[in-house]
């Protein structure tokens, strides 16, 4: 009777998810609220078929390195919000982000991503900023690999210098398409314009990273509309990441989400966006959260940092940092066991040209 109707509604949207149908507001909803053990099993497994279809068993490595925690704004989640006075910031100088990316790709990344806060030390200092673009453009020379940038909203002439110092990502994250939550999440930035910035990056041939962020009081539908403009933007690599409560910040007492939650969502954007990117964060649960984050259907590993560096990472500013467990001797070895390896910089810079 019912029941039998009911396991025959998922395997009957899965399917249609596997031959790459498009899907229906109706059954991506009923995807994203599936409740059953065996039901949301299956979704991860045709999650993994179509990330086998386009990637085999590779894996890409991101390294990240947060030069700057140095920030402007003040968004209600973060703890380098602007007002977090009791947080030490720090600013590493052009030797240390030299010897950083050396050794992260030493250990084999295939990208490093520069993240920053709204640093006014760049944002409003020319010289400054010059500086910071060639640096890029000596990294890129010296090491040719892939970069990606995060360093929040900037100007049409920012990006473009960024195109120019040989940058491939522009990476800014939405967190959601909802303006009212965004409102109360990115307090005082604007919307549009930090969606416009993306358009824009589009446009002149960078690669775009679209993100939501999750248990911050959106509903089934805002992660719909997200989807579907992710869509529209064209985003070359789509995320989510669990809210983790940050000392001394306004959303300090909200209590993080529970992560079967960013799971189906990672599972149903693989299945939305099969042949794009999709990362597995070490910054939300460290190394223990990448088996269920990649049995999900992420095919990159995001926030891989050295030890000892003096490093921070943003929603774990700590965790498994010291220890080494975010580096790429600790995690090859686990995907290796499970059927998994890392690709190798051809592979990745392939995909970089498609
Ligand atoms: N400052 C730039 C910006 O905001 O675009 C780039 C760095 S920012 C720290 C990168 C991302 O970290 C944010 O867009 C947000 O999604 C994520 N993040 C910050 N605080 C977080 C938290 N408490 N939990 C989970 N993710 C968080
Ligand atoms: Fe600054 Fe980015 Fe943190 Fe917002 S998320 S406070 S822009 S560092």
């Amino acid at each position: 009777g019912n029941v039998m109707l009911l396991s025959n509604k998922v395997d009957i949207i899965l399917e249609k998810a596997m031959y790459e149908e498009e899907l229906t507001s109706d059954e991506i909803k009923y995807l994203l609220l599936l409740s059953e053990k065996d039901d949301i099993a299956k979704m991860f497994r045709v999650a993994r078929f179509l990330r086998y279809k386009y990637f085999k068993n590779k894996i890409f490595y991101y390294g990240f390195l947060y030069f700057s925690t140095f920030c402007r704004n003040n968004c209600n989640f973060c703890l380098y919000r602007k007002s977090n006075q009791i947080v030490q910031r720090y600013r590493k100088d052009k030797k240390e982000i030299l010897e950083i990316s050396e050794q992260l790709i030493a250990s084999g990344v295939h990208l490093i991503d520069f993240t920053m806060g709204e640093d006014p030390y760049y944002l409003l200092n020319d010289e400054n900023l010059e500086e910071l673009m060639n640096l890029f453009k000596e990294i890129k020379t010296k090491f040719n690999i892939p970069l990606m940038v995060s360093p929040g909203v900037v100007s049409e002439k920012i990006l473009d210098n960024f195109k120019i110092a040989g940058v491939n990502w522009y990476a800014c994250y939405q967190e959601t398409h909802n303006k009212k939550l965004y409102q109360k999440l990115r307090i005082n930035q604007s919307f549009n314009e930090r969606m416009e910035k993306k358009f824009y990056a589009k446009k002149i041939g960078l690669l775009i990273e679209e993100g939501i962020l999750v248990g911050v009081g959106e509903t089934v539908d805002d992660i719909i509309n997200s989807f579907e403009n992710m869509k529209i933007l064209d985003a070359d690599q789509v995320r989510v990441m669990s809210f983790i409560p940050q000392r001394n910040t306004p959303m300090e007492n909200w209590i993080s989400p529970q992560r079967i939650w960013e799971l189906k969502i990672i599972a149903v954007m693989r299945l939305l966006f099969p042949d794009r990117l999709i990362p597995a964060s070490l910054d939300v649960d460290g190394f223990s959260g990448l088996k269920d984050r990649l049995a999900a259907g992420a095919n990159v590993i995001t926030s891989i940092i050295p030890p000892r560096k003096g490093l921070k990472g943003v929603s774990n500013s700590e965790l498994d940092i010291d220890d080494g467990k975010r580096s790429t001797d600790f995690i090859t070895p686990f995907l290796m066991k499970h059927n998994l390896c890392p690709a190798n910089k051809e592979e990745y810079e392939a995909w970089l040209l498609k």
